[in-house]
């Protein structure tokens, strides 16, 4: 099979940082603030080191873009944090050292090329934050195209189990959930049904983050009924993909109408989506461009749904 080396240790890789993740998670995070203001925690740290190790074990010659940089990391006054992050990495690697650490995460600095893996160590750190939705995402980018994406999502309900899920793609062969409880791999299906007074779509909880106000109008002009399901992080593509919602929108906040998406916020998701029978553009239908730079300079706004009514939402934003 095609990409199996590499879903697998995708997979493991995203299972070590899943670990880290929840074991702060327990010990209630606390936010640092980046230069740009945005909250990042020793878990977002933690989480990109040992991925970027685990990738450049197997894979020396891939590039990683990743969301974190430890630059800020290696100042004074974040000494004390830098041997948090340590610790909990030895947890999972023993004799790992910080100037290891330092090193893993910046191993994540790379840039876009012809084969690289986009990274974000945790997606939704607000939501983490909150001990909500939150999602360790991966996807492996070729000529263009992500080819491999997987989503850690540490706090997704599963029916009748303890949360948890992980939703795998590779280009043509599908998506599949494998549920953390049971270790079970399901294939997923995007829902198929036209009946759109049973049909669900999901936004983000961060109003900052969407126009609320227009996607809430979108929504209502192609038939949704039901108000929008909110929900933190790339986990909204788990759901389009598995069936729970059909369709997750994502305008452009008027707020900060110069916001340009990045690609790790959404690779692994694209996949997840596509394979799974659904389609994912801009606003505008144009396909996301993970060709060019870590910033999607040429798209705006992100269309996600589960195909059927993509193109009576475009119609409604584009009238
Ligand atoms: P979500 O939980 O879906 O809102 O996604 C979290 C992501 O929103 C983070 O990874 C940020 O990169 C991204 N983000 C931050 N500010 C904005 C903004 N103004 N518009 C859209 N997305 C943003
Ligand atoms: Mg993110």
């Amino acid at each position: 099979m095609f990409y199996e080396k590499e879903k697998q240790i995708a997979i493991a890789a995203t299972l070590s940082a899943w670990k880290l993740c929840e074991r702060v998670r327990e010990n209630i995070p606390q936010a640092m603030e980046k230069i740009d203001k945005s909250p990042v925690t020793v878990a977002d740290y933690g989480s990109q080191a040992i991925i970027c190790k685990a990738l450049a074990e197997v894979f020396p010659n891939d590039p990683v873009v990743g969301e974190e940089d430890a630059t800020e990391l290696q100042t004074p006054e974040m000494a004390e944090n830098l041997a948090k992050i340590t610790q909990y990495v030895q947890e999972i690697i023993p004799d790992a050292t910080s100037e290891q650490i330092i090193n893993w995460i910046n191993q994540g600095n790379g840039k876009v090329e012809k084969r690289f893996w986009t990274l974000d160590p945790i997606d939704g750190t607000k939501g983490f934050l909150r001990q909500d939705q939150y999602a360790i995402a991966l996807a492996l980018i070729e000529d263009g195209e992500v080819k491999v994406g997987v989503m850690g999502c540490p706090a997704y309900p599963v029916e009748n189990h303890q949360a948890g899920a992980l939703f795998v793609a590779v280009r043509g062969q599908g998506s599949t959930m494998i549920i953390l409880a049971t270790g079970e791999e399901i294939p997923i299906q995007v829902v198929a049904e036209n009946d759109m007074e049973n049909l669900r779509f999901v936004g983000s909880i961060e109003a900052s983050h969407g126009d609320i106000d227009r996607q809430d109008a979108v929504a209502k002009a192609v038939g949704i009924v039901a108000p929008a399901v909110k929900m933190d992080s790339q986990a909204k593509y788990g759901a389009v993909a598995s069936g729970k919602a059909a369709l997750y929108l994502r305008l452009p906040s008027p707020k900060t109408p110069n916001y340009r998406e990045n690609i790790w916020d959404h690779a692994a998701g694209a996949i997840v989506v596509e394979e799974a029978g659904g389609r994912v553009s801009d606003m505008f239908g144009k396909p996301l461009d993970f060709a060019s730079n870590p910033k999607m300079l040429e798209n705006r706004g992100i269309i996600v749904s589960n195909g059927i009514i993509h193109d009576p939402v475009l119609a409604v934003l584009n009238e």
